[in-house]
């Protein structure tokens, strides 16, 4: 499969790039949306044709990316890869799409930050594989349809309530990404640990798997680290006590919390009384971006049961006092 990074943290990349599954089988967890995936990729391969354009959504560091790469490479096509707020002007996503080849997939990350002019021309694109673009000054200026060759757009995003209804509508597939259950996450250590020719026993891979926020990412980053520990101390395989030593020292809890967290339901806790209050609010107390907090933090937040988001603002939950062993004053 070639790729063709066009803009993206080349650090991260690299490190990513040989940890990424490379085909439906491989990749683990996210099990409806891989079979019918492939029922998809399958059939569209049987009718010769390119397959309909996909959405996915779901928070950092679940797989959006990987699964793309995986579509283009079942596909037998290629993948350009690029973000929405790195395509600025009209000029630079017509450029984009006359440079695919048939069949290819054009994956754009955070597509919700793409803007409004440069939306409009995907709009035809997706439609009719064509784009209208204005040629020439003044009274002279006129429009000229292009053709483009047929490609699968996949868009993926964190917020798929910020993408507006008309280019939501053009997405075929669309598919939630979710969290990844500690066995899964388990198998995505095994694997990492492989590459990285590190043995790992069994039970360490659990705890870290429980550590990892349910999000092959983390697992990995989390992975290297402890790695580090473990080397470190000239330990042969990595064990189950190294890893929660090397855990700890990272100030990563035994939810998978982080600083971050903790700073969160522990300024709504003792600044706020508990809650509720608003996002703008807390994030300016705690010194963090409202949007990272939204796409990143409160996800998680929301699915152990920590905190509640109701319409007058953000709750911390009993469950999130007796993890912190505070007792409730009201
Ligand atoms: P996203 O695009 O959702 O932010 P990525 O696709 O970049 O996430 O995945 C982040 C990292 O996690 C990659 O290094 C990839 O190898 C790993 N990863 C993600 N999903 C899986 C999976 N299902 N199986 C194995 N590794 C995965």
């Amino acid at each position: 499969m070639d790729r063709d990074i066009l803009d993206t943290n080349e650090h991260i990349e690299d490190e990513e790039s040989s940890l990424r599954p490379s085909s439906f089988d491989e990749y683990v967890g996210q099990h409806d949306l891989k079979e019918n995936l492939r029922v998809f990729v399958g059939a569209a391969k049987m009718r010769d044709e390119t397959l309909d354009h996909v959405l996915f959504y779901g928070p950092p560091g679940l797989g959006k990316t990987t699964m793309s790469m995986i579509i283009a490479n079942e596909m037998g096509t290629h993948i350009k890869i690029t973000t929405g707020p790195s395509i600025e002007k009209t000029g630079d996503l017509v450029a984009l799409l006359t440079s695919l080849e048939p069949g290819d997939v054009l994956f754009i990350d955070e597509i919700h930050r793409l803007n409004k002019v440069v939306e409009e021309i995907l709009y035809p694109a997706m439609e009719d594989f064509c784009v209208d673009v204005m040629i020439g000054k003044d009274a002279t200026t006129r429009s000229v349809r292009i053709d483009l060759p047929p490609f699968t757009l996949v868009g993926a995003t964190t917020r798929a309530g910020d993408i507006s209804a008309p280019l939501r509508d053009r997405f075929g597939i669309v598919a939630k990404l979710d969290y990844y259950k500690d066995e899964e996450l388990r198998d995505i250590i095994s694997r990492t640990s492989k590459v990285y020719g590190m043995t790992m026993e069994e039970e360490a891979k659990m705890e870290l798997a429980r550590r990892s926020r349910g999000t092959p990412r983390i697992a990995n980053r989390l992975f290297r680290r402890v790695r580090d520990f473990a080397q470190f101390y000239g330990d042969e395989i990595i064990t189950k006590d190294r890893t929660m030593q090397a855990l700890d020292r990272l100030k990563v809890d035994n939810l998978g919390l982080d600083d971050v967290d903790h700073k969160y339901l522990l300024g709504i806790i003792n600044r706020f009384q508990g809650g509720p209050v608003g996002l703008e609010a807390l994030a300016a107390s705690i010194g963090e971006e409202r949007m990272t907090l939204e796409d990143v933090y409160e996800p998680y937040l929301l699915q152990k049961g920590l905190i509640k988001r109701t319409s007058r603002g953000r709750i911390a939950t009993d469950l999130a006092y007796r993890h912190f062993h505070i007792t409730r004053e009201n």
